[in-house]
């Protein structure tokens, strides 16, 4: 039993863990967080949460954090504490000259989708400008840039259609590629109660994942496909709409662009696409995904949700265009109870999206390119914007292991242990000769740095998360900074230091109120939107401006953001990941409710004796065929890497398919996966791997 005492007060914030963005009560003696009860008010979870939010926020004062800025000449050297004004001289200093040795594109940034959207906000401008190029990336882009992608090419922006509460209007719920009870669990929770009501449930995912069946309801269809044929099984999906005229012409006509509908539902008529053409692919015998068509078709309200077992392929925007199609073959969007919903993985990835931290996208979504929508941010920021989009996150590892990228500002992202292609990702890094990490721990990535800057918690700042659902969440502070100065802060002091060193106007923000302020200034869906009106309203959904001062829980009500829905031809395209005789087997991968992405908090909180380590799920055939027994070490190789773990024996996988967490860094899930990625974003492709697995005396 604790003892907790009589809080003295308790400030309303938001959890920084996943894309639900529950609002939680922290409650305090003095300053110290005894408890975090979920909020009753917050628009979310109206009073619930899960285990992450409710219990797992001991990271924030665990022992592990760094408080004290270090820096050193070479990686092979200790770290050195400094103080803050040494740390920035260094960093800024080593920056500078970088750029003027190998040019204005050698250096740049990587955000992260746990960071508020002001602290986003402003690393992107410090890249574009302060470095003066387009040099940014975020952690988003290895979970749903294709998203972005093909949401902004089909509807005209990336963003989720509904809000939370549209699940209760659904008569039919599609999950896609996503596992909500594991990943997102307070939403879950309503799903589930619509289900228990009767609405019909059709989840297409390899594995038996806790969401197919539940308390009082079971999916009406499970569409168990081969890892990697997303695109076959959604193009069979539409192919049986079109071809047994179950679209709503009248949705089509109104709302999309008839010539182009003509020419996909031509292609898609095929009968290549057919149910009965793609079984031997897919896996899924062809009655199932007719059923699931026709179910989805003439159900009523139908909606999708999906995640990160659509993006994360190299055909993963096709797949996300694939779902939009289906949307719009059948008028399921523009009211409550149906759309297309990615349900993110991180805190922020929808904010991380909208603040521009893409190479290619100012904030709000609009091209670096667009001579109007720089403008805008020129006379905002005093600076030229350079016209070309810049790096992404793979091209700068790229570039520095070829010698033209030097020079790296990292905020809140662990690249080495999170992207793929673990030992690329090191060699680039090694090549760079300023890498500053900012983070709350000395990371994998900080083995790679010259400079290390202390993060703050989610508790110790002012700002604001977006959620899955376009809402925009105020996260107020709860406590003092530990390392003294805010993330926020500390971008500012960075680009300061370097602008002072070039004579140029420094920034003068003292709150991140500020830094909303110029977000609405500068970008439309965001124009009505203040810290004062989110006191207000509790959180707003954007866009939020003239039009919508309130918000907007559901989007393309009477038309799409790019005016006509666009219907896109969806080939599919196997990926190159084969399995064969030397890797027999398809590892796909996902994750646990009590873990949270590589671990780094929740492994520093007691939700680590929920799942103290990652484990190989094994169909008992395949086990059997390897001489493997439950909890018995095994060997799992790929054609990139290999690690140790131990297994477990179920039928949640199909034979042929096996499956793990990657929350513990001793796992080294990434040395395992490819350098295949998506055709349109590099969002690698993390659920398809071919490996053997076999026997092993353990690590
Ligand atoms: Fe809510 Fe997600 Fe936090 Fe759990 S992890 S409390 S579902 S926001």
């Amino acid at each position: 039993i604790i003892e907790i005492g009589t809080p003295s007060h308790s400030v309303i914030t938001t959890c920084a863990y996943c894309g639900v963005g529950c609002q939680f009560k922290a409650e305090m003696r003095g300053d110290e967080l005894v408890r975090m009860t979920p909020y009753k008010n917050g628009k979310a979870n109206r009073g619930h949460s899960c285990v992450k939010g409710r219990f797992a926020w001991g990271y924030a004062t665990h022992k592990d954090r760094i408080l004290k800025p270090m820096i050193r000449d070479a990686i092979t050297d200790p770290w050195r504490e400094v103080t803050w004004a040494e740390a920035m001289e260094f960093a800024a200093s080593r920056i500078t000259a970088l750029q003027a040795k190998y040019g204005r594109q050698s250096v740049g940034v990587i955000t992260s989708s746990r960071c508020t959207n002001e602290e986003t906000y402003l690393v992107q401008k410090l890249a574009r400008a302060v470095f003066l190029n387009n040099n940014t990336d975020t952690c988003a882009r290895v979970c749903h840039s294709p998203t972005g992608y093909g949401l902004g090419q089909t509807f005209g922006t990336s963003a989720g259609t509904q809000d939370f509460d549209s699940v209760e209007a659904a008569d039919v719920i599609m999950v896609i590629g996503a596992n909500p009870a594991a990943g997102h669990p307070v939403f879950a929770s309503r799903m589930k109660k619509r289900l228990r009501k009767g609405a019909k449930l059709i989840v297409v995912d390899p594995r038996r994942t806790e969401t197919v069946e539940g308390a009082h309801y079971k999916a009406a269809h499970h569409l168990a496909l081969t890892p990697g044929t997303n695109v076959a099984v959604v193009s069979a999906l539409a192919h049986v709409i079109v071809t047994e005229k179950l679209y709503n012409e009248d949705f089509i006509r109104s709302r999309c662009d008839w010539d182009e509908f003509m020419d996909y539902a031509e292609f898609i008529s095929q009968p290549r696409h057919s149910p009965e053409a793609v079984q031997m692919v897919t896996g899924v015998p062809a009655e199932e995904i007719r059923g699931a068509a026709r179910l989805y078709a003439t159900g009523g309200n139908a909606a999708i949700y999906y995640g990160l077992g659509v993006t994360e392929h190299s055909q993963g925007s096709t797949t996300v265009i694939g779902i939009a199609n289906l949307a719009m073959l059948t008028g399921n969007i523009g009211r409550p109870g149906v759309g297309v919903n990615p349900l993110r993985g991180q805190n922020n990835v929808q904010g991380s999206c909208d603040m521009g931290s893409f190479p290619h996208e100012l904030p709000g979504y609009r091209h670096v390119k667009g001579p109007e929508v720089r403008a805008i941010f020129e006379k905002a920021w005093g600076v030229q914007i350079d016209p070309e989009p810049g790096l992404r996150i793979p091209n700068m590892l790229d570039a520095a292991v070829d010698g033209t990228f030097k020079g790296l500002y990292c905020q809140g992202e662990d690249i080495l242990q999170s992207d793929p292609d673990t030992h690329h990702v090191a060699a680039g890094l090694a090549a760079m000769e300023c890498v500053i990490v900012h983070d709350l721990f000395l990371n994998e990535t900080a083995n790679y740095a010259h400079v290390f800057f202390p993060g703050s918690s989610f508790l110790e700042k002012d700002g604001t998360f977006t959620n899955a659902e376009r809402r925009i969440n105020r996260v107020r502070k709860v406590m003092a900074p530990k390392a003294h100065y805010a993330d926020w802060e500390v971008t500012q002091m960075l680009a300061n230091a370097i602008l002072e060193k070039a004579g140029r106007p420094t920034w003068t923000y003292t709150h991140p109120a500020q830094v909303m302020d110029e977000i609405a200034l500068t970008t439309p869906s965001f124009a009505r939107v203040t810290y004062d009106l989110l006191d207000e309203m509790g959180s707003v959904q954007w866009p939020c401006n003239d039009k919508a001062p309130e918000g907007t829980p559901t989007m393309h009500i009477d038309g799409f953001v790019r005016g006509k829905g666009r219907f896109i031809v969806t080939e599919y395209v196997p990926t190159d990941e084969k399995s064969g005789p030397r890797f027999p087997l398809l590892l796909t991968t996902g994750r646990i409710l009590s873990q949270y992405n590589v671990g780094a908090q929740t492994r520093r909180t007691a939700n680590t004796t929920w799942h103290p380590e990652d484990v190989l799920e094994i169909h008992p055939h395949d086990a059997e065929n390897r001489g493997i027994h439950e909890g018995d070490w095994v060997r799992l190789a790929s054609r990139s890497g290999e690690t140790t773990l131990r297994a477990t024996i179920t039928d949640k996988v199909a034979p042929g398919v096996v499956y793990t967490t990657f929350h513990h860094p001793d796992t080294q899930a990434n040395v395992i996966t490819t350098d295949f990625s998506d055709w349109a974003t590099n969002c690698p492709e993390y659920k398809v791997t071919a490996v053997q697995v076999s026997p092993s005396n353990g690590p």
